[in-house]
């Protein structure tokens, strides 16, 4: 049986000039990148040249890129690393309810740590309104964390709105860009942000690199300790083969522009299966991002029915995928329990066809019609 992808958002598929540049520095390319000699000055070179890539594919300038083990660690550093670098007392920081685990986790820690945080509410759009962050900043706010693009409906947030409120009032602004680099144009410099998150494995580079930018001069204190690695702000020898794979992932991407496979799947979903959403449909969304939900049917049977078909989707995002709570997303956008629980995901990527949906419009239409058959619920309302 053949097997397709569609779980992009998940992670991406190693791209065949990242895996070449990989497969050279693991074999060539050993040196330590801080030794002096000709084989540290070789790490050293496809370090530097990553840097000059990833800043490029954010506007940004190579000095500005710190390297970090992927999107979490460079979300941890961001958050923890601009309150951390306060002397003040009282310290307050604001994100959204719709943020990753990365952030939401890293601002719980603050919050153990006595830092007021504030979770700024989104309707049913999946958009935060710059408005609601205004009203909740005070002179005490250290940091405002607000995401780029949401991973599980892809919503796009008005990021330079809202930076420009943070600095109207002087305050630091983070954005969690991991769902937006490499899907859709980044500008650090135009959307104002002052630290910018990415992950080299959602733009078909490899797992275990990422990159916290750095506009200069923002405060930021390190959170992993030990040599002068990154300019003191984060420790550990570079991982190269990872690193230098993300360097050649920024410069070989092309924004795959994934709206017509996105539009024609929800277009023949909508017409064909009746009683089911397409979220956040009318929001600004990332072009590879579909959210459904399905009535008397659960997300989880429907992602297995689906594979056992050859398909690869996932029911909220994947990386709680395994905890029984409802997606806080889809809750935050407000879906009951029962909706949010039954709900998929589809990311598409640069590898699907018209072909590849067709095939999975008609994989949905029979499994949730086999699922609301078997639904004791799905007779009751019947
Ligand atoms: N932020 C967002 C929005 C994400 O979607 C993810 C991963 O899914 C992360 C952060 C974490 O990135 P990583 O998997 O590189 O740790």
């Amino acid at each position: 049986m053949q097997h397709f992808y569609f779980d992009h958002n998940a992670t991406t598929p190693v791209a065949g000039p990242v895996l070449d540049e990989m497969k050279t520095c693991l074999a060539e390319v050993y040196g330590n990148a801080s030794s002096i000699h000709h084989f540290g000055q070789s790490a050293k070179e496809k370090l530097e040249s990553a840097r000059r890539r990833v800043g490029a594919l954010l506007g940004a300038g190579e000095k500005d890129i710190v390297f970090t083990s992927g999107g979490t660690e460079a979300d941890n550093l961001a958050i923890l690393g601009t309150v951390r670098a306060s002397t003040r007392v009282y310290r307050h920081v604001i994100t959204s309810a719709i943020e990753h685990p990365a952030v939401l986790n890293s601002c719980a820690q603050l919050e153990r740590d006595g830092v007021r945080v504030d979770y700024v509410r989104v309707g049913s759009s999946g958009v935060v309104d710059p408005d609601d962050v205004k009203q909740l900043l005070r002179p005490d706010t250290e940091l405002v964390s607000i995401m780029h693009a949401n991973n599980e409906v892809g919503t796009i947030q008005p990021i330079a709105e809202i930076a420009a409120l943070a600095h109207e009032a002087g305050i630091v602004f983070h954005c969690d860009g991991v769902q937006a680099a490499g899907r859709i144009p980044v500008n650090v410099a135009e959307l104002d942000v002052d630290l910018y998150s990415v992950s080299a494995h959602k733009f078909y580079g490899p797992k275990g690199a990422g990159a916290l930018y750095v506009r200069k001069g923002t405060p930021l204190a390190a959170q992993v300790f030990g040599g002068h690695h990154e300019r003191d702000r984060r420790a550990g020898t570079e991982n190269i083969p990872a690193i230098s794979g993300m360097g050649v992932a920024a410069v070989d991407l092309k924004l795959a522009d994934c709206s017509l496979l996105r539009d024609l799947l929800e277009r023949a979903i909508v017409q064909r299966v009746p009683g089911m959403r397409v979220n956040c449909a009318d929001s600004p969304r990332l072009p590879n991002t579909s959210s459904l939900s399905f009535d008397f049917v659960s997300g989880e049977p429907l992602v297995i029915a689906l594979d056992l078909r050859g398909f690869a989707v996932s029911s909220g995002s994947a990386c709680s995928s395994g905890a029984v709570e409802p997606s806080h997303v889809l809750r935050a956008i407000g879906l009951s329990d029962k909706d949010a629980r039954s709900s998929i995901r589809i990311s598409f990527g640069a590898s699907n066809t018209v072909e590849q949906v067709d095939a999975l419009v008609d994989a949905i239409c029979d499994s949730v019609a086999h699922l609301r058959r078997i639904s004791p619920e799905a007779h009751v309302h019947a």
